[in-house]
C-alpha cells in the first residue's frame, strides 16, 4: 500500500524534508499558508547549507569575508571569516534573500515529486489508524487530507506541535528593516557583516547590519522579558548606525518569533518536529536556516525507514541522534548566550574575545562547516587565560562608557 506523509509548511525545513522523502520514494504533501511573502530573516548562511544539500552559490546575493563585532562602548574586533584550515573557496559567510532561496528549495522538492498545496492548517489529529488534517485554502473553502505520518516544519508558533498538545515554547523577538542604500553608502558593507551589542539596542541578543545586493537588512534580536521594547531597539540602532543609513529608504519591515531552546522530544506516534517548530534555533547567533534543513534532512530519513511502523519508539531514533550529534553543541550556545550578552561589561568581554584569533578561527570552523572538534587542551588553556584577564579587566578596572552616554560619539 502507497504511504503518504504530510509536512506542514514549505519554507526552508519542511522543503528540504520533502526533497529527502522523495528521494526515498515516499509520497508527500507540502501545506504551506504563505507563497508570497519572505519569511522574515536576515537571510545569513555557512558555506555547508550549499555544500551539503547541494545548492547552486548563484543564490546567493553576496558573500562576506569580515564581520566588524561592535561592543556597547564602541570597541571594535575586526573578524576575518576563517577557520583554521583556511580555505580560499569555502570560507564565506552567505547572504540570500529568503524569497529567493525558499522558493528554489520549495520548487526543486515539486520537481522532485511531492505535491505542494497552498492552504491554512486548521486542525490536526493524529491516532492510531493515521494523520487527519483540515486546511482552509486561500478562497476560504475548507479540505481534508489523510496521511501515515506528519512532519510539523511550521515554524515559531507551530500549529502542529499545538494540536498535538505541547505547550509553546519561549520565544525571542527579532525586527528588521531592508533600507536600499546608494552604491557608495553599500560599499562599506562590500565585503562586511556587522554585529552591534549593547542595552539600548539588544539587552541581551545582538544587532545586525546584513548587506544585501542592493540593500542592508538591519536588525535586532531580543529575548522574551525585553519583547516590549523592541521597536525602540531598532529605533536605537538606527541612530547609532547614524549617517551611514541616512537618506536610505525603507523597502520592507519585518518580524517574526524565533525559539529560544529545543524541545524536549521531536517525535511522537506518527508526528515530527522539525527546525523553528523543534526549537532548533542556535542561541548565540540565531542561526536557524541551517538547522531547519538539517533537521528536516535526519527527520525524513528516520521517516522513511519507519513509514511501516512510524511509532514514538522509532521515529526518535531522529530525536536521538540529533541529540548525540548536537546536543553538547546546543547547549554550549544557550550558556554562550547567557554568559556572552549577560550584562554590558559582559559583552565588552565578549568582543575583547572575539579578537582573540584561536576564538574567531573555532567559531568559524562551527559555524561555517559545523565541525564540532573540540580545541587542543593547549589552546584552551590559552583562551581561558585571555577570558579571565578580560574579564578581569572589565569588572575590576574602571566601567566602560556605553556609546549611548557619550552623545557626540554615538553616531558612527
Ligand atoms: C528577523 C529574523 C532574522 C533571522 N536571521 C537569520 C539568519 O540570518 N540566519 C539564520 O540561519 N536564521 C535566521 N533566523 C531564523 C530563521 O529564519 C529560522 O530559524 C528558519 O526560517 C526556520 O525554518 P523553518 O523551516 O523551521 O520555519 P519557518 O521558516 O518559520 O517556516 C515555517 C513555515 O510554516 C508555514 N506555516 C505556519 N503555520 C502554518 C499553517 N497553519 N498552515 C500552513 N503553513 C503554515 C509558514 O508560512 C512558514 O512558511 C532569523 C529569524 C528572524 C525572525
Amino acid at each position: 500500500m502507497t504511504r503518504q506523509v504530510l509536512i506542514v509548511g514549505a519554507s526552508v525545513g519542511g522543503a528540504t524534508a520533502a526533497t529527502t522523502l522523495r528521494a526515498a520514494g515516499v509520497e508527500t504533501i507540502m501545506l504551506e499558508r504563505e507563497l508570497v511573502r519572505p519569511k522574515p530573516c536576515g537571510g545569513a548562511l555557512p558555506p555547508a547549507a550549499f555544500n551539503e544539500f547541494d545548492i547552486p552559490t548563484h543564490l546567493i546575493d553576496r558573500t562576506i569575508h569580515n564581520c566588524l563585532i561592535v561592543s556597547p562602548s564602541g570597541q571594535e574586533a575586526r573578524v576575518a571569516v576563517t577557520g583554521t584550515v583556511a580555505s580560499a573557496e569555502d570560507d564565506y559567510v552567505a547572504m540570500v534573500r529568503r524569497e529567493v532561496f525558499d522558493s528554489f528549495l520549495r520548487q526543486r522538492a515539486q520537481e522532485r515529486g511531492a505535491t505542494l498545496i497552498h492552504g491554512t492548517l486548521i486542525k490536526l489529529q493524529v491516532n492510531r489508524a493515521g494523520v487527519q488534517a483540515r486546511y482552509r485554502d486561500a478562497k476560504g473553502d475548507e479540505y481534508v487530507l489523510h496521511a501515515d505520518a506528519v512532519i510539523g516544519a511550521d515554524g515559531a508558533y507551530s500549529p502542529t506541535a499545538k494540536f498535538l498538545g505541547l505547550k509553546p515554547l519561549p520565544r525571542a523577538i527579532a525586527i528588521q528593516e531592508r533600507i536600499s542604500l546608494p552604491p557608495a553608502k553599500l560599499a562599506r558593507w562590500e565585503d562586511t557583516a556587522d554585529l552591534y551589542l549593547g542595552r539600548e539596542v539588544s539587552p541581551d541578543l545582538y544587532a545586525w547590519a546584513f548587506p544585501k545586493r542592493d540593500h542592508i537588512a538591519i536588525g535586532v534580536g531580543v529575548g522574551p522579558k525585553h519583547i516590549h521594547d523592541v521597536k525602540q531597539n531598532l529605533a536605537n540602532l538606527k541612530r547609532r548606525l547614524g549617517s551611514a543609513i541616512e537618506g536610505g529608504e525603507v523597502l520592507m519591515r519585518e518580524a517574526h518569533a524565533l525559539p529560544m531552546h529545543p524541545r524536549k522530544h521531536l517525535a511522537f506516534d506518527r508526528a515530527m518536529l522539525i527546525g523553528d517548530a523543534a526549537g532548533l534555533v542556535a542561541n548565540t547567533s540565531g542561526e536557524g536556516i541551517y538547522w531547519a534543513m538539517k533537521s528536516g534532512e535526519m527527520a525524513a530519513q528516520t521517516l522513511a525507514e519507519y513509514l511501516e511502523a512510524p511509532t514514538a519508539q522509532n521515529l526518535r531514533a531522529y530525536e536521538r541522534s540529533w541529540r548525540k550529534r548536537y546536543g553538547s553543541m546546543y547547549a554550549f550556545l544557550r550558556w554562550l548566550q547567557v554568559w556572552g550578552y549577560g550584562n554590558e561589561r559582559q559583552m565588552e568581554v565578549f568582543t575583547e574575545m572575539c579578537r582573540n584569533l584561536d576564538v574567531q578561527r573555532l567559531t568559524f570552523d562551527s559555524y561555517m562547516h559545523k565541525n564540532m572538534a573540540p580545541a587542543p587542551w593547549l589552546t584552551q588553556l590559552a583562551m581561558t587565560r585571555d577570558i579571565l584577564v578580560s574579564q578581569f579587566r572589565n569588572y575590576v578596572g574602571p566601567r566602560r562608557t556605553p556609546l549611548r552616554e557619550l552623545a557626540t560619539a554615538y553616531s558612527k
